[in-house]
C-alpha cells in the first residue's frame, strides 16, 4: 500500500449490530448492577437513620432523669452546682451560658441551664427535708 493510499484510509470503523447489542446489554446490566447497589446503600442508611433515632430516645430519658437531679440534688444552690468545680467547661461542651465565675476563681455551672451535669453524676444526694 502506498503512501497516498495509506493516508486516504477511512478511519470508521464499522461495528456489527450484534456487537452493539452486546454492549447495550451490558450497559443495561451495569446500568442494573449500580441501581441495585444504591437500594442496598439506601437500607443500610435508613438502618443507621433507625439506630441514632432510638440513641436519640435513650438522650431524651437521660435528660429527663438529669433534669430530675438537678431540682432535687441537695448541691444545687442558686440554681448552680456546688459540688463541682468546671475547669475547663467548654472542652466539656458546656455552654458558656451556663457557667458562672465565682470571685474566688471556681467555675460553677448552672443546673438548670444545663441538666446533662447530673445525669451521670455520682455525687447526687437527694435533698433532705
Ligand atoms: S447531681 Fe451532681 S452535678 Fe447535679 S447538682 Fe448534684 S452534685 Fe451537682
Amino acid at each position: 500500500m502506498s503512501t497516498l493510499e495509506e493516508n486516504l484510509k477511512p478511519s470508521i470503523v464499522l461495528l456489527s449490530a450484534s456487537d452493539l447489542e452486546l454492549e447495550l446489554k451490558e450497559l443495561k446490566e451495569e446500568i442494573k448492577s449500580l441501581r441495585d447497589n444504591n437500594d442496598i446503600d439506601h437500607s443500610r442508611l435508613n438502618e443507621k437513620i433507625d439506630n441514632i433515632a432510638k440513641s436519640i430516645t435513650w438522650l431524651n430519658i437521660a435528660r429527663s432523669q438529669g433534669m430530675w437531679k438537678s431540682r432535687t440534688c441537695r448541691h444545687m444552690e442558686n440554681d448552680a452546682c456546688s459540688a463541682w468545680n468546671v475547669n475547663e467547661p467548654e472542652k466539656l461542651g458546656i455552654p458558656a451560658e451556663a457557667v458562672t465565675l465565682e470571685q474566688t476563681g471556681i467555675k460553677r455551672i448552672s443546673v438548670l441551664k444545663f441538666p446533662e451535669l447530673c445525669i451521670a453524676c455520682p455525687l447526687y444526694e437527694a435533698k433532705r427535708s
